[in-house]
C-alpha cells in the first residue's frame, strides 16, 4: 500500500492548484484523475485562452444556498493572488470585457503554469486513474484503485460537476459526499444555452447566428446586460449563459433588444425627418435587418411607412423589441453546459478550510461544492480561492 499525507481526486483547477500549494507546503500528494490529461476543462475554457479570472470577482457573483460561504476563500485569495502568480510565470495576457481576463495565447499556458507549480511542490499525479472504493478508518483514508491501494490521512474532493461528460464529468464527488453522510443538494446545468419550442424555433430560424446587445431579466428580477445570440437551437450568448444560471423550468425570460436606445423616441424622431421612410429600413438603421423582418413577420404590425405607423401598431412593436418575453423549453444541458448548479451543502463545511464539519480530514473544493460563478472567470478564480483555502489547512 502506498502511504500520501494528503489524496485528491480530480486534476482540473481546483485540484491542480491545490495539490501544488499543499506539495509546496511540505505534504506528500498524491493527485488521481480519470482522464488522459489534466486540466480538460481549462484547455477548453475561453475559446482556447482561458478566462482565468475576473478584475471584479466579488462574492455577490456567486450563486449558492448560502451566498455568505464563498466570502472567507474568495478574500484569503483574490484574483490579484492569481494574477500575481500568472505574472511570475510569464504569461502575457489581457482584458477583453467587464474585468474578464484571458492569456494572450492559449489556455494551455495555465495548464503548464499548474503543472509546473505541482512540479515544485513534488506532487505525484496519476492520470486513467480509477477510484473504486473509499473507506476510512483511524488512519485516514483507504482507496482502491485500479491497480493499487492508496492511504492518506486526509482526503480532497476536487472532481467538479456533471458539465460535459464528454471532458470526464462524473457524479463522483456527490457520490463521496452521500458516502459520508452529507447533503447535496440538486444539481442542475448552468451558464447553458436555451433551447426554444419547436414553433417559436420555427419563426426563428432566420435569425440563427444573429448576435444582438441585449438586456436580459428573469422571473426572480436579475438582470445581465451582455449579448444575445440566436442559433438554430434556440438563445446563446452571454446574456443567455448568464440568466441560465437564474431560471427555472416554466419561467419565462424578458428581452430588451435595444437596450441603448428608446426605439419609440427613435422612430418619432424619424418620422419628422423622413416621414416616407419605411418602417423595415427605419428599424434596420438601428437593429440587424434579418431581426427587423423577421419581428415584423411575428408582430401583426404589416409593412408600412412612418406616417402611415399609427400608435397602437407603434407601442405593439416597441413593446415587441424592448420588452419581448419567452419562454424557453429547456437547456442544452449538461452536454453543453460550462458549470453545475448545486452540488455539496456548503453548511456541512467549513469556509474557511474546505473540510467537512463531522468528516474529519475528507474536503471538498470547487465546482462540487453548491458555490457557482457568474461566466467571466468567476469559476475558475472559486477554484484556485477553495483550492488555496482548503491546502492551508491540510
Ligand atoms: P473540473 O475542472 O471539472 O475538474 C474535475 C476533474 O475531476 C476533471 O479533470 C475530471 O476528469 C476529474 N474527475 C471527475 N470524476 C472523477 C473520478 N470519478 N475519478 C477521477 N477523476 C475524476 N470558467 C471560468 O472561470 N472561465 C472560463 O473561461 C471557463 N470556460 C469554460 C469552458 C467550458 C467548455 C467549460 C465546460 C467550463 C468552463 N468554465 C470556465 C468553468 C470551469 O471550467 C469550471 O468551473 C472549473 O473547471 C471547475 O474546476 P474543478 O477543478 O472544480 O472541476
Amino acid at each position: 500500500m502506498e502511504k500520501f499525507d494528503v489524496i485528491i481526486i480530480g486534476a482540473g483547477a481546483a485540484g491542480l492548484f491545490c495539490a501544488a500549494q499543499a506539495g509546496q507546503r511540505g505534504k506528500r500528494v498524491l493527485l488521481l484523475d480519470n482522464g488522459k490529461k489534466a486540466g480538460r476543462k481549462i484547455l477548453m475554457s475561453g475559446g482556447g485562452r482561458c478566462n482565468f479570472t475576473n478584475l471584479h470577482t466579488e462574492p455577490a457573483a456567486y450563486l449558492s444556498q448560502n451566498p455568505h460561504f464563498c466570502k472567507s476563500a474568495l478574500a484569503r485569495y483574490t484574483q490579484w493572488d492569481f494574477i500575481d502568480l500568472v505574472n511570475r510565470h510569464g504569461i502575457a495576457w489581457h482584458e477583453k470585457t467587464l474585468g474578464q481576463l484571458f492569456c494572450d495565447d492559449s489556455a494551455q499556458q495555465i495548464v503548464d503554469l499548474l503543472l509546473k507549480e505541482c512540479e515544485i511542490g513534488k506532487v505525484t499525479l496519476r492520470l486513467r486513474s480509477e477510484v473504486l472504493s473509499v473507506s476510512r478508518d483511524e488512519a485516514g483514508y483507504t482507496l482502491e484503485l485500479n491497480g493499487s491501494v492508496a492511504q492518506a490521512e486526509k482526503l480532497v474532493i476536487a472532481s467538479g460537476g456533471l458539465s460535459m461528460p464528454g471532458l470526464g464529468a462524473t457524479p463522483f464527488g456527490y457520490k463521496i459526499a452521500g458516502q459520508f453522510g452529507l447533503t447535496v443538494f440538486p444539481t442542475r446545468a448552468g451558464l447553458v444555452p436555451f433551447t426554444l419550442h419547436k414553433p417559436l424555433l420555427e419563426q426563428l430560424k432566420t435569425l440563427s447566428g444573429v448576435a444582438v446587445p441585449s438586456l436580459m431579466s428573469a422571473e426572480d428580477g436579475t438582470i445581465f446586460k451582455e449579448a444575445l445570440l440566436f442559433t438554430h437551437r434556440g438563445l446563446s450568448g452571454p446574456a443567455v449563459l448568464q440568466l441560465s444560471s437564474y431560471w427555472q423550468p416554466g419561467e419565462f425570460v424578458t428581452i430588451n433588444l435595444s437596450p441603448e436606445r428608446d426605439l419609440g423616441d427613435f422612430i418619432n424622431q424619424e418620422r419628422k425627418a423622413h416621414p416616407n421612410q419605411s418602417l423595415k429600413n427605419t428599424l434596420a438603421k438601428v437593429l440587424p435587418r434579418r431581426l427587423v423582418e423577421c419581428l415584423q413577420l411575428l408582430s401583426s404590425v404589416p409593412e408600412c411607412t412612418l406616417k402611415q405607423l399609427n400608435s397602437r401598431q407603434q407601442g405593439e412593436l416597441v413593446e415587441a423589441l424592448h420588452r419581448w418575453r419567452v419562454q424557453p423549453n429547456g437547456t442544452e444541458g449538461y452536454r453543453t453546459a460550462e458549470v453545475t448548479l448545486g452540488g455539496v451543502d456548503t453548511s456541512v463545511l467549513s469556509s474557511k478550510t474546505m473540510e467537512a464539519r463531522d468528516v474529519p480530514g475528507l474536503y471538498f473544493i470547487g465546482e462540487v461544492v453548491d458555490v457557482t460563478g457568474w461566466l467571466g472567470g468567476y469559476n475558475f478564480q472559486w477554484a484556485w480561492s477553495s483550492a488555496w483555502a482548503c491546502a492551508q489547512a491540510l
